[in-house]
Formats: C-alpha cells, sequence, structure tokens
C-alpha cells in the first residue's frame, strides 16, 4: 500500500487481506499445483466461504450490491495483495473474466438476464467467460471475424469458431461476439450475446494445452464451435452493433485489474528471489546474496516493480478521474511494461533457484507458464507501444497513415 494512495477505509482492510492472504492462500496453493480437480475446486470452495465471512468479498462492487465500494485506485492496491498467490483473486470472486463480465452485465444486460446470470455470478453461484477471439483470423485486429449471429424470428442463431476463451470448461454462460450486420461499417458489425454454455450447439472441443497443461475449470482456455447455437433475441447485451464499443468499455479497468496482478506476482517472485539469496550456502564461506549479479538482479527487481507500481496508480487514478478513454495512452504503457517487469522479475527469480525454480515444488514455475499469454492478450505488446509511439510522434508532426 502507498500512503499517498492510501485512503482511510483501505487502511482498514489492507492488513486482514494481507493476513487472510498469508494465513489462508498461500499455505493452499501446492494443491493448486498437485491436487485433483476435486480436491482443487472443493479448497477454492472453502476459502470462498472464508472470505465470504470475512466479508471480504467482491471488493470491486458497490456497497448495495454486496461488494465493498472500492474506487480502482483502492481496489488495485487490493488486487496487488491477492496477486501474491494465483488464489487470491478467485477466493474473493474478482478474477477475470468474470470481472469484467458482470461489469458489462450491470450496465448493459436486461433485467431479466441479470436476474438469471448475473446476480449467480454476483453470488459466486456461478462462472461465465468471454468468447471473442478465433483460431482463423488475427485478434489483434478484432474486426475481421467469422462467427455470425443471424436473428430469425426471435431467435439469434449463432455459427463460428473461437478459442482462447478462457475458463469455459464448467462457466454456466459466455459471452460471445458475433458479427450481426455485415454490411455495417467495422465497428459497428458485431454484438454481444449471451449464450448459456447448455444450449444446444454450444460445443466445447478441448481444453487447449499449453505449455504441456490442458489445465481444467477455471484454469483452462477453450476451443469452442458454436453449430447453430440457438438462443432468445433479448439474450443480447447493450444494442446491435454495441459489440467492439463494449470490448473496449470491458478492456479498460480489466488491463488495469491485469497489470496490478502482475506487480503482485513479482513482489512474491522478488521475495522469493531474496529469501532464496540470504539462505543459499555456497560453500566458500558466501550466500549467493553475495554475488553481484544476483545483488543487480534484486536491485534492478525492486526498482522496476517501484516504477510499474506508480504507473498503475497514476493510470487507475487517472481512469477514476476522467474515465477510461481519457486514460488510454496510460492504460497502453502499462499493460506493456509491467507484462515486460513481470516476466523479467519471475525469470531472475527462477534463475536464482537453479534447478528447483523450474520445478512445480514453487509457485514460480507455473506463475512461468500462466501468464507468459500476459504479453498477448488483452492486446499483444506490440501494438500498445505501436499506439503510444504514434501517439508521441504526432507531436512531431509525423504522418501516421504512413
Ligand atoms: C492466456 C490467454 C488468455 C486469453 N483469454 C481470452 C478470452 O478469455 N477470450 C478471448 O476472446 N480471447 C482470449 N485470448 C486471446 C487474445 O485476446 C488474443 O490472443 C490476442 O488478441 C492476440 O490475437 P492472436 O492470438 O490472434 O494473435 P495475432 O493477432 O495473430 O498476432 C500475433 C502476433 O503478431 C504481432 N502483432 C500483432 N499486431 C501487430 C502490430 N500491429 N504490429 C506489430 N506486431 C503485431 C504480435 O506479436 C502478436 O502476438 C487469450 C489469450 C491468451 C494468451
Amino acid at each position: 500500500m502507498i500512503e499517498l494512495f492510501a485512503t482511510d477505509k483501505l487502511k482498514e482492510l489492507y492488513p486482514r487481506v494481507q493476513r487472510f492472504v498469508q494465513e489462508e492462500l498461500i499455505p493452499m496453493e501446492m494443491s493448486l499445483l498437485h491436487g485433483t480437480r476435486n480436491e482443487v475446486e472443493d479448497g477454492l470452495e472453502r476459502l470462498r466461504i472464508k472470505a465470504k465471512s470475512l466479508g471480504f468479498w467482491a471488493p470491486y462492487l458497490p456497497e448495495n450490491e454486496g461488494g465493498l465500494g472500492l474506487s480502482l485506485v483502492e481496489f488495485a492496491q487490493l488486487s496487488e495483495l491477492l496477486a501474491m498467490t494465483p488464489l487470491g483473486h478467485y477466493a474473493l470472486n474478482c478474477q477475470a473474466p468474470d470481472i469484467g463480465n458482470i461489469e458489462l452485465l450491470e450496465k448493459y444486460a436486461a433485467d431479466n438476464l441479470k436476474h438469471a446470470f448475473l446476480e449467480p455470478l454476483i453470488q459466486g453461484k456461478i462462472r461465465s467467460c468471454f468468447s471473442m477471439t478465433e483460431p482463423d483470423f488475427a485478434g489483434s485486429n478484432p474486426v475481421q471475424m467469422g462467427t455470425t449471429a443471424v436473428l430469425q424470428g426471435n431467435e439469434w442463431v449463432i455459427n463460428g469458431h473461437k478459442w482462447f476463451t478462457s475458463s469455459a470448461d464448467g462457466a454456466a454462460f459466455a459471452i460471445v461476439m458475433a458479427v450481426t450486420d455485415p454490411a455495417a461499417s467495422p465497428y459497428q458489425r458485431a454484438s454481444m450475446i449471451l449464450v448459456p454454455t447448455d444450449t444446444p450447439g454450444f460445443n466445447l472441443v478441448r481444453n487447449i494445452p499449453i505449455m504441456g497443461e490442458a489445465g481444467f475449470g477455471y484454469v483452462s482456455h477453450a476451443e469452442i464451435k458454436y453449430e447453430n447455437c440457438r438462443v432468445p433475441g433479448e439474450n443480447i447485451i447493450g444494442k446491435p452493433g454495441m459489440g467492439f464499443l463494449l470490448a473496449q468499455e470491458r478492456l479498460g479497468p480489466g488491463r488495469i485489474h491485469h497489470c496490478m496482478r502482475w506487480i503482485g506476482i513479482s513482489e512474491r517472485a522478488l521475495d522469493l528471489m531474496c529469501q532464496r539469496a540470504a539462505s543459499r550456502d555456497m560453500g566458500d564461506g558466501t550466500k549467493l546474496g553475495h554475488k553481484q549479479t544476483i545483488q543487480n538482479w534484486i536491485a534492478e527487481s525492486r526498482a522496476s516493480i517501484n516504477a510499474a507500481r506508480y504507473m498503475v496508480l497514476h493510470a487507475a487514478h487517472k481512469m477514476d478521474q476522467e474515465g477510461t478513454k481519457a486514460a488510454r495512452l496510460e492504460i497502453s504503457t502499462i499493460k506493456f511494461f509491467v507484462a515486460d517487469v513481470m516476466m523479467t522479475v519471475l525469470d531472475r527469480a527462477i534463475q536464482t533457484h537453479g534447478a528447483l525454480g523450474i520445478t512445480d515444488d514453487l509457485v514460480l514455475s507455473w506463475w512461468y507458464r500462466h501468464e507468459r499469454g500476459a504479453r498477448i492478450y488483452d492486446g499483444p505488446d506490440e501494438v500498445h507501444k505501436a499506439s503510444l509511439a504514434k501517439s508521441i510522434l504526432k507531436n512531431y508532426g509525423l504522418n501516421q497513415g504512413s
């Protein structure tokens, strides 16, 4: 927690959540690495019950909706704490992709959808997923899309092939991005439609193996075929043609959430690195931490994490004050910068541990596999760097069309 950004609410909450993370969550994390599906899911459920009983549930939601009513800047700092273990966000029901879907449904879903899907999602009774990316089209240019939704009578008939629909395995519904008006201008062609996963034609092909691990349940990424999948016309989120607008809106706070999570991961990795450096006996009367290379890594990691944290909180503050659009460049900047900090710190922490670093006896290897995607999803590094550079070069009169 940074004094400059600490509110009374956060000061009261932070040490209590910190204790919860250290005493309840971290001791459980090895079961995520080694447990069976049942063990992992039962364990997560127990943690959720505990988090609820301690009054930590859904911190980003307004108090009248069962949350803690935190601002983005407050939630960002709590989020860093929760990220010290892969279980933190799930335990408090503030994990992606559900958090983004909750925000979307709250603002744009019809009342009957809210009742049937949003309420149980907020209560943690069901999970959800977000289905936009397709194997046959470059996700970096999201206006290209093969999935269509055609209105027949009062039903949308959806056909298409998606992949990397995270957490679809076991989810109760997907929010699907599909072209609803091919003749419209590119940014008004698509819409978001809520599809219950038990709808005939929702076919989960597989959980895609990633770096040797297909995962399951919440921790998985699915390939899905929508084959004549029919849902009621009223399952549209917002209005037809609003798909890209809503996707942008969903991504703004989502990127802040990811970045703060990555800072928490970096902090834990640095902590593990320092513990190892201070304790590993090199046999010549020195510890690993006496070596200058290790000292450089520790110092450089400390400096980059501190810098990243201030950058993210500044972006969150701007979003809280001026909205997502105004903070667009700050968000692009932190998206690639913080992902790089995290991957660099994780790599150093693994190297400091030697062979132990790549084993599943530590959480580092889990993060190394699962967080590599940070440089790809929600806009690859290169796209965010291009946006930032173009806006800087505009000040120098460079024609952006060239
Ligand atoms: C772990 C993970 C979870 C995900 N979860 C979801 C999810 O829940 N729902 C969902 O719909 N999608 C999800 N995605 C998909 C993600 O949004 C896409 O992977 C992303 O948009 C990139 O699209 P692509 O994979 O098609 O890569 P492409 O668009 O084919 O790009 C490939 C590479 O080209 C380079 N590149 C792209 N554009 C430019 C440019 N302008 N300049 C220079 N280089 C460029 C980048 O290096 C990029 O990595 C997830 C992805 C990952 C890795």
